[in-house]
């Protein structure tokens, strides 16, 4: 397929990234509902309820788009706090603030087109930022650690939620046949778009696993880091603070 990514240079592979979140921007969410028998909306609420995110709280939500993330944290921050939703792709985030505004959801929330890897915001300008699902698509992911990392305040935390690494051996089978068989045939019935869904599943298998996450954290600068397997390890919640 076009997405061998391995060999594609880095500003090629950022354009492409862009492409495959256009082209299935509008479809998305039945995807994902379909793709994880609707779990993903659990994981994102228990994401959200651990955050440990307060009232108050000025949070930078990256890859943000679909607003799925800013909706469960607004409630938190309440009307002193701010989320600002970044995302790389302008059709992702003009989505999203459709989503969110439709719900109500307005005050409170803003948006940035921007690329993780270089935040367009001073240091130290935010109690916690969050990424969900958006660090796997990342081209450099170290350096989008470092950069969430320099924009927490002292004391600020940065939360993870990816796919990682299945912990549990009779699963490993069941989670192949659903990533390489199941996902293209959804992604070609649901969203005419059988490539970007391959493209998901290698992804996941590509991304760093829990550990290694784990240290590039660290040497992002991050203290007190952890991860916690949801499903089984399908998906991790990775923190760290800045202290
Ligand atoms: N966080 C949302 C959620 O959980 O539903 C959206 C996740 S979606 C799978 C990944 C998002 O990451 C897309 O909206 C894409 O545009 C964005 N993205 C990809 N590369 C990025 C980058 N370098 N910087 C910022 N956002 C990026």
């Amino acid at each position: 397929t076009h997405f061998g990514y391995r060999d594609v240079p880095v500003a090629e592979k950022q354009k492409l990234v862009g492409q495959v979140f256009s082209s299935v921007a509008t479809s998305y969410d039945l995807m994902n509902d379909l793709m994880s028998f609707g779990i993903h909306r659990l994981w994102k609420r228990h994401f959200a309820a651990i955050s440990g995110v307060r009232a108050g709280d000025r949070v930078l939500d990256l890859a943000g788009g679909t607003g799925d993330i800013a909706a469960l944290l607004l409630p938190l921050v309440g009307e002193r706090g701010e989320i600002v939703v970044g995302d790389i792709n302008a059709a992702m985030l003009t989505v999203g603030r459709d989503r969110l505004t439709d719900r109500g959801l307005v005050k409170g929330v803003r948006y940035a087109q921007l690329n993780a890897q270089a935040l367009p915001f001073p240091d130290r300008s935010f109690d916690a930022v969050t990424i969900a699902f958006g660090l796997r698509n990342v081209t450099d992911k170290q350096r989008a650690l470092e950069e969430m990392h320099r924009v927490l305040k002292i004391g600020g935390k940065a939360l993870i939620l990816e796919f990682s690494q299945v912990r549990q051996e009779w699963l490993k089978p069941l989670y192949d046949f659903h990533s390489f068989q199941v996902l293209p045939r959804l992604g070609r019935l649901f969203a005419q778009d059988a490539d970007s869904y391959r493209y998901l599943a290698e992804s996941i298998r590509k991304h760093p696993n829990q550990e290694t996450l784990l240290a590039m954290m660290d040497r992002a600068g991050f203290a007190k880091t952890e991860v916690r397997n949801l499903t089984a390890g399908i998906v991790a919640i990775h923190r760290g603070y800045r202290v």
